[in-house]
């Protein structure tokens, strides 16, 4: 099925330099990148994008904890208390120094662009995924260091996210429809 997703580059990749490295990575995959632009954000749009939704929070917060006790550690904070605090940590992050925005579509388009972002904690990230390979982050750092995890890159985690996000950033009209030259090729039917 042909998905649109979000993608963020965020201000570390952007600053590191690294905004042309993992753009071709997407490229080669043969998904499409369909809209792309700098945006310094604004602190609507980081609210927005990092929504306070208690749901989200949870798994944030969940997910730090889980990574804790893998180690030994027991986090006073509760689940909710670590997602609240992470957004806020984001939402500055993200106003601070401009970022990458782009839509890219294609065939699971976002369960692929998860698989070659790699898991949320750099430390713990597969080699050969973005967070792998560029960034040696951790939750335990991040938080220690009072900054969110930097892990270069957002993506979308489900289609109906890609929707309410890529509305945040791109109008209608900044979403390009255009063909590459690879499709007919990569959506080719057996008969031809
Ligand atoms: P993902 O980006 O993999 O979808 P989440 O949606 O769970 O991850 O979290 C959003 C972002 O919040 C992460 O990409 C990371 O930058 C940051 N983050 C998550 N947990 C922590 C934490 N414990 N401390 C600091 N930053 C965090
Ligand atoms: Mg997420």
């Amino acid at each position: 099925m042909i998905e649109r997703t979000l993608v963020i580059l965020k201000p570390d990749t952007v600053q590191r330099g690294l905004v042309g490295e993992i753009i071709q990575r997407i490229e080669k995959t043969t998904l499409k990148v369909v809209a792309m632009k700098m945006v310094y954000a604004s602190k609507e749009q980081a609210g927005e994008h990092y929504a306070d939704d208690q749901e989200w929070l949870i798994s944030v917060g969940e997910k730090t904890l889980k990574s804790a006790e893998k180690k030994g550690i027991k986090l006073s904070r509760t689940a909710l208390e670590q997602g609240q605090w992470v957004r806020q940590m984001l939402m500055n992050y993200i106003t601070m120094s401009p970022s990458v925005v782009l839509v890219i579509e294609g065939h699971s388009a976002v369960a692929k662009i998860r698989m070659l972002c790699g898991g949320t904690s750099p430390q713990e990230a597969t080699p050969g995924t973005i967070r792998g390979d560029y960034a040696v982050d951790s939750y335990m750092l991040a938080d220690a260091s009072e900054r969110p995890v930097q892990n270069l890159i957002h993506a979308s985690g489900t289609i109906e996210e890609a929707k309410r996000e890529i509305k945040i950033w791109f109008t209608d009209n900044e979403i390009h429809v255009f063909k590459r030259v690879d499709e007919d090729l990569i959506y080719r039917k057996g008969s031809s």
